[in-house]
């Protein structure tokens, strides 16, 4: 119990959104109690009417006592007997009255469902945009050591669950509340001892079940995560199915997912077992408080014809508390499983991006000389060393290349430049300030940074190009930009020009054609500082050059860095850049670095071979 009271506190994150619907909350409390009163009428008038029903019988006996009911029920029969109608009206009025009284009931629920399944879903809904924009602040590392499906789970499976407290679970511990409430009030009143001895089996009932469902939602749970296996699994065999043909694994893929499959069988198999237990327990207690009634209730009967009626109302009430004492236990259990993604979920809304905006960070633009001071990175989950006493120093509008075996360090430093992570040791300063101390935002604004791993957008090739601007781009704006990029032609040769689909239900683009369209899309932003990151490596040489050249030409004030594993000797960088395990190799430009004769020049003499032999 006390587990079940702690964990309960997690729900407590909640409050403030109850507090922001109260309105809808209270008015939905006010018709759960509305229609459960109205509920609780009927079998009084019933009872009444059987009394009334045997008294005419021949030989019956008398009525010692006078059942007590409502006090609107005794309004109600004072009325219809002070109209000194026949019998047969008296049945009829009776009848009707019972069916008007079911109707109102209706009515009341459904105003019920109304106001707290919708607060629930107002409430699912704020939760959903709480946990996306927590998201979206968190940082690279983050990400690296979450799984996507973890991610999807979290907005998808838990704040769903939670939704089952906050809608349903409240809805259904309101109703039963009252329900039992008022039940038990209306047969106490009438018959203390007989009461006592009819609910006596219904604690039993509402811990077994209670017992049972927990057993369910272990089980259940396990399932949940067997099935999100068995989706992993068929969802990277279908992204990845042009390799398991093209590497024959199909028969082994097949046998994995049976596997998985498997697994899940065996377990919802035994699920089931265990629901099966659930109804006949719950038919086999109301059996016996049933039997109880009619047992007791038929020996005070025979001294007092009045019991007679007691007996149908208390049989009528006993079957109005089966569902509510059933979902005792099946509202604890949604409560406790809420209250366990809700930990989740605070645990998750408590993590702080390690990369935080600094405060008081300044939001002027971003430009001048950029400094790599002594910079060495560890990458934090791996532990692999990327960068070693790393310096370098750049002058505004320079343009950079940056040369190096593969794994030599080169993304690391555009994504210490981004502050995607922040160095282990050493500083990196900005025209005149730390990196530290620059606003995020106005900080990635000013930098347009082009990946290794081409990622857009399934979109129109329009909105993809645009997609770092803050208003809709101009359509000539993005021509230009795709020109600069050198695939505004080949744009022109789809189908639909640039409002072309792109991505998994559109066409698709070629490797070469995805890295300009990503190209153009840094360069409608105008950065003041641009990164390319290998992203030339699926173009030819022509057009590589025609990039660089209009590189050269638009953005002459820009800074620029090009990584890379190719040498562009027709162009004049500024600074040349080898980067060996993380450290600076070699640096100084074109001519300086051939004197060297170290690995630029090896690299360059072997280029020049390879550029003779496709001439030749
Ligand atoms: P390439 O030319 O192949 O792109 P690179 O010079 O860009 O190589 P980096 O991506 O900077 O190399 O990687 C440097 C080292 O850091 C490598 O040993 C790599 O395994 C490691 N590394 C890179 N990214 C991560 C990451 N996100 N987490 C852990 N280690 C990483
Ligand atoms: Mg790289």
């Amino acid at each position: 119990m006390l587990k079940f009271e702690h964990r309960l506190k997690h729900l407590s994150a909640l409050n403030k959104y109850f507090w922001k619907y109260r309105k809808r909350f209270f008015i939905g409390i006010f018709f759960v109690v509305a229609s459960n009163y109205f509920a609780v009428l009927a079998p009084q008038i019933t009872g009444f009417v059987i009394n009334q029903v045997q008294q005419r019988l021949p030989g019956a006996r008398p009525m010692l006592s006078q059942p007590v009911h409502d006090r609107l029920v005794d309004w109600f029969i004072n009325l219809i007997q002070s109209a000194h109608t026949s019998f047969g009206w008296l049945v009829a009025l009776c009848s009707i009255t019972i069916l008007a009284l079911a109707v109102i009931r209706g009515i009341l629920m459904f105003f019920m469902r109304q106001t707290i399944i919708v607060m629930s879903r107002h409430i699912e809904y704020d939760q959903k945009n709480e946990v996306f924009q927590h998201y979206q602040k968190l940082d690279t590392n983050f990400y690296k050591t979450h799984s996507t499906g973890d991610l999807m789970n979290r907005m998808a499976e838990d704040i769903s669950r939670v939704r089952m407290y906050t809608g349903p679970a409240v809805m259904y511990l309101i109703n039963l509340i009252t329900l039992i409430g008022f039940c038990v009030m209306n047969m106490l009143r009438k018959d203390v001892h007989l009461t006592l001895l009819v609910l006596a089996p219904l604690p039993i009932l509402a811990i077994t079940i209670y017992l049972v469902n927990s057993i369910i939602n272990k089980k259940s749970e396990k399932i949940q995560s067997l099935l999100s296996d068995l989706t992993t699994n068929a969802q990277e065999s279908f992204s990845g199915i042009r390799v398991i043909k093209s590497f024959v694994q199909e028969k082994a893929m097949l046998g994995f997912f049976q596997k998985n499959s498997e697994d899940y069988k065996k377990n919802a198999v035994g699920l089931a077992k265990v629901e099966a237990i659930y109804f006949p327990s719950m038919a086999l207690m109301i059996g016996i408080s049933t039997l109880v009634t009619i047992l007791v209730g038929g020996l005070q009967a025979l001294q007092d014809s009045s019991k007679v009626g007691l007996i149908v109302e208390f049989v009528i009430y006993i079957n109005m508390l089966t569902f509510p004492v059933s979902a005792i236990g099946w509202t604890a259990s949604m409560i406790q499983r809420a209250a366990a993604s809700q930990k989740r979920l605070n645990e998750f809304l408590q993590t702080e991006p390690v990369i935080a905006n600094p405060a008081n960070a300044l939001t002027a633009t971003v430009s001048g000389d950029i400094i790599f001071d002594d910079i060495s990175f560890t990458y934090p989950h791996t532990g692999i060393k990327a960068l070693d006493h790393f310096n370098l120093s750049i002058k505004k509008g320079d343009k950079v290349l940056l040369l190096g075996r593969t794994g030599s360090g080169k993304s690391t430093i555009a994504q210490l430049l981004l502050r995607f992570y922040d160095p282990t040791e050493g500083s990196i300063r900005v025209g005149e300030h730390s990196l530290k101390k620059i606003d995020l935002h106005t900080l990635r604004e000013q930098i347009s940074y082009v990946q290794q791993d081409v990622f857009l957008f399934s979109d129109t090739v329009s909105d993809n190009i645009s997609f770092g601007l803050a208003q809709a781009a101009m359509q000539d704006k993005i021509e230009q930009a795709a020109s600069f990029a050198s695939v505004h032609k080949e744009i022109l040769g789809f189908s639909n020009g640039y409002n072309t689909m792109i991505g998994e239900r559109g066409v698709t683009l070629s490797g070469g054609q995805k890295q300009r369209i990503s190209i153009a899309r840094a360069l409608i932003k105008e950065p003041e500082i641009i990164v390319f990151d290998d992203c030339l490596s699926a173009v030819d040489a022509k057009t590589e050059n025609e990039i660089i050249s209009n590189l050269y030409r638009y953005l002459h004030d820009k800074t620029a860095i090009i990584i890379t594993h190719r040498i562009f000797s027709s162009f004049n960088f500024d600074n040349i850049i080898v980067l060996e395990n993380g450290e600076v190799a070699e640096q100084g430009t074109h001519e300086v670095l051939m004197a060297n004769n170290g690995y630029y020049a090896e690299l360059y003499r072997l280029q020049l071979t390879e550029e003779g032999r496709e001439i030749g």
